[in-house]
């Protein structure tokens, strides 16, 4: 496995693969590697001939308030990780070498599905998503790039911008990875104490109800919704941030529960926020 610092090294190696003809898939992170990032490296690695994992803390992505400084980074462990598991290139730019001085240029994708739920509360989230996952499919030249079902907005925001701007790139979503009690594996779970830890099960288990109850035949998304909502509002130690029952294919709000169905939530738990999901097809 090789550690690539620089954009130019990684993306003269990247071209020079395919004029070689072989298929490449990226799977981008922000590093601190669990098992969620790992299942979409197997993933990565059993579909394609060389595997690129980007490790890349994006400063564009994190609001003035939020936690870009405090976010988790061990780069050597994730190497160690990284790999364990097949990766072939880690490319691990420093900010200047992806936002050199001067930098001025930003990919946006507009209307409702960037400016509900996470687009929300964390104006300027998406915006920095795209720029990042846009200039890194420049630099890494991928044919499938891999991305977790645990960003569920983030996984349809990058869809809508391949497919706007005719990337050729397969976007390929993996299931949530969770702890064996329900929690979805995240980096900012390291920063739950014992006892958040525990308060945290509330967000798995209001969706899982969620999902429960429209297993047992509910088709009205308002009254899911709200359980949903009541349930995290009761709970110790939640604060909610969104609570969303929506279509699962673009984040549309559904008039009843029929197809591609997705029960979404952000809580703080403590200074910390979580998402997490459930997607079900009715
Ligand atoms: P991050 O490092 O948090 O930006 O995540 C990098 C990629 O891993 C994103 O596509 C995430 O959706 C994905 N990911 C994060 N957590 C999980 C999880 N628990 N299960 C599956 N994928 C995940």
């Amino acid at each position: 496995m090789e550690v690539i610092k620089r954009t130019a090294e990684m993306q003269e190696i990247s071209l020079r693969l395919k004029r070689e003809g072989r298929i490449i898939g990226l799977v981008p992170t922000m590093g601190y590697l669990h098992d969620g990032h790992l299942s979409l490296i197997k993933k990565a690695r059993r579909e394609n001939d060389i595997v690129i994992m980007s490790n890349f803390v994006n400063p564009l992505q994190f609001g003035p308030k939020e936690d870009f400084a405090t976010y988790p980074r061990d780069l050597d462990r994730d190497n160690k990780s990284a790999e364990s598991v097949g990766v072939d290139y880690v490319f691990a730019p420093a900010n200047e070498e992806m936002y050199p001085q001067g930098y001025d240029t930003y990919v946006e994708v507009k209307g409702p599905i960037t400016e509900k739920m996470c687009g929300k509360s964390r104006p300027g989230h998406f915006k920095g998503v795209t720029t990042v996952v846009l200039k890194l499919f420049l630099i890494t030249q991928p044919d499938r790039a891999y991305f977790g079902q645990k960003d569920a907005q983030q996984a349809i925001v990058i869809r809508k911008m391949v497919t706007d701007l005719n990337v050729p790139v397969k976007i390929i979503t993996c299931p949530i990875v969770r702890e064996e009690d329900g929690l979805a594996l995240s980096s900012r779970n390291t920063y739950l104490s014992s006892e958040e830890r525990l308060q945290a099960l509330a967000l798995p288990r209001a969706l899982s109800a969620g999902r429960d109850m429209i297993m047992k035949g509910e088709t009205d998304p308002q009254k899911v919704r709200l359980h949903i909502k009541q349930m995290l509002e009761s709970s110790p130690g939640i604060r909610v941030d969104y609570v969303v029952v929506v279509d699962g294919d673009n984040l549309s709000d559904l008039s009843a529960i029929k197809g591609k169905v997705l029960l979404a939530a952000a809580v703080y738990v403590g200074k910390t926020r979580l998402i997490d999901n459930i997607d079900l097809e009715v």
